[in-house]
């Protein structure tokens, strides 16, 4: 029988985006994967639906497994002929008894690889703004296990050495023995004032780090509760932290935010508020579907040579019309001589993607502007299309027809519920850990209101950013303040005004 293939993978000290590309690609491939406690569900997400996901880590409500146990596991997903993924934090080589692993896979005969990852020993102090060695400061690193017991008689841990040293001590799974760990270096002639760092959860935008001196620090991490996962640091380089903590300093640091739009369209939003230092969360409170009724759509696909004008008022109305059009084995040039409009740049942008001119976007992104705009240049008895969602007012198309055109409105879109996890929003927003929520469209709005069934209190200390006035408008209908709004209309404008909070 084929004999399987195993990585031993380290998945990185906790931000999913610290993993390596072979890494990432290993989890693409695996048949089985096998994981850790810590392992990002992002990262998980990334293997093929119909991988076998095994975690073996310790939790509260698992059953432990030994590290015997994760031995024959690995052998016999291996024998049965399997790529397996075994996801590991950090580098699987440091103190994550990956050796141990390797070992019983080739005491098997199963061939295996070694995908080495980011350890937190180095990278966690990074995201603090510690370097782990500094010309000047210290020439090299230790990196110790702070898990054996200080005081234990024949210690494997050489405390006069790591006294004496004067490098960079470097202590992963410390915190439950903090003290006697300071007390051994202490006792060893290390000066009561050297730098001591502790970071939690590094690299986590719920990272927590303190600084003190190795005289005093251990009741500083204990009046702040510091605990599990952390990293300790002892030494001079602690002290660039002042100068060199880039991460801290970011604008959306520790800040937890929801972002409610439609699932294909939250990776822009999520990705600039995680640039900033926030923590972005996803609850497609919508989702675009097709219209309840497709009459209108099909009467206007076959007239397009009548019109003069096709107006466009958001992304997923360029999206839906096009792809109608293309159904019917039909491209752009049905719209040869039609004049387009869009609402702002973000609706522009996607149609010029498709190699049309848009000949009319107004200075302000909003529907009364297009109808305002649009004034002066339509002849009356001219054909003008409205491609834009069902639910959509009607005050746009009244507009338009003041100036005596002929207004088709037709819908080619609908906007429904989405598949957000309304007792996961219920529970993050009860426990107080949410800082602020966004809102692209009112329809994010009524039906992100819908999932918190009309509990408005819960959102009474959350911070609401309205990527504009329409928006706004939708929240204040719902008496629910705006804490800012976006002066352009498109999420870099929305997280912009994150940022500078109330205009
Ligand atoms: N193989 C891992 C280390 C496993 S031991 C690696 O290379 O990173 C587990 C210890 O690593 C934890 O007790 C903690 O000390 C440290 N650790 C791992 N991830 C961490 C994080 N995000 N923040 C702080 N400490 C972390």
């Amino acid at each position: 029988m084929k004999k399987g293939y195993v990585y031993l993978v380290g998945a990185g000290p906790g931000n999913p985006k610290l993993i390596t590309i072979k890494g990432l690609e290993c989890i693409a491939k695996a048949d089985v994967l096998i994981y850790d406690r810590l392992i990002s569900a992002h990262l998980l997400n990334q293997a093929k639906p119909e991988c076998e996901k095994i975690y073996v880590g310790k939790s509260p409500k698992a059953q432990v497994r030994t590290q015997e146990e994760i031995n024959a596991l690995l052998v016999e997903k291996g024998l049965a002929g399997k790529t397996v993924t075994r996801l590991k934090g950090g580098d699987p080589f440091v103190f994550g008894r990956g050796g141990e692993e390797a070992e019983a896979l080739a005491e098997a005969g199963i061939p295996f690889e070694i995908v080495p990852g980011v350890t937190s020993a180095v990278a966690v102090p990074a995201y603090a703004g510690i370097p782990v060695t500094h010309r000047g400061l210290t020439s090299s690193f230790t990196v110790i296990t702070g898990h054996e017991r200080a005081d234990k008689e024949n210690s494997n841990i050489p405390w006069k050495n790591l006294a004496e040293a004067q490098n960079t001590l470097i202590f992963l799974m410390g915190m439950e023995n903090l003290e006697l760990i300071c007390g051994k270096l202490l006792e060893h002639g290390r000066s009561a004032k050297t730098p001591v760092g502790i970071i939690e959860w590094g690299t986590y935008s719920k990272q927590r780090v303190i600084s003190g001196e190795l005289g005093g620090i251990a009741s500083i991490a204990r009046a702040k509760r510091l605990e599990n996962p952390a990293v300790i640091v002892v030494g001079e380089v602690v002290s660039l932290r002042e100068k060199l903590n880039w991460l801290e300093r970011r604008p959306l640091f520790g800040q937890t935010i929801i972002v409610t739009r439609a699932s294909h369209q939250a990776a822009g939003l999520s990705q600039a508020i995680e640039e900033l230092g926030g923590e972005a969360l996803e609850f497609p409170v919508i989702k675009i579907t097709e219209p309840a009724d497709s009459q209108l759509l099909l009467r206007a696909m076959e007239n397009l040579d009548s019109l003069s004008w096709l107006i466009f008022t958001s992304v997923n109305g360029v999206e839906a019309f096009f792809a109608e059009l293309g159904r019917r084995g039909k491209d752009i040039r049905e719209l040869a001589g039609v004049k387009i409009a869009a609402i702002g740049p973000v609706t522009q942008a996607a149609l010029t993607k498709r190699g049309l001119s848009v000949s009319f976007v107004p200075e302000e992104f909003r529907n009364e502007k297009i109808a305002e705009g649009l004034a002066g240049k339509l002849i009356p008895g001219e054909r003008v299309l409205l491609a834009r969602a069902q639910e959509a007012s009607g005050l746009l198309p009244q507009a338009l027809a003041a100036s005596g055109a002929d207004v088709w409105d037709v819908p080619v879109y609908r906007t429904v519920p989405g598949e957000a996890d309304k007792d996961r929003l219920r529970d993050l927003l009860e426990n107080k850990e949410i800082d602020g929520v966004t809102f692209t469209s009112p329809s994010t709005v009524s039906h992100f209101l819908r999932l918190l069934d009309g509990k408005k209190d819960l959102l009474s200390k959350v911070k609401l950013c309205s990527i504009g006035p329409v928006t706004s408008a939708a929240l204040q209908e719902m008496g629910l303040p705006v804490f800012s709004e976006a002066k352009e209309y498109t999420v870099e404008g929305l997280v912009k005004a994150m940022i500078q909070g109330p205009a």
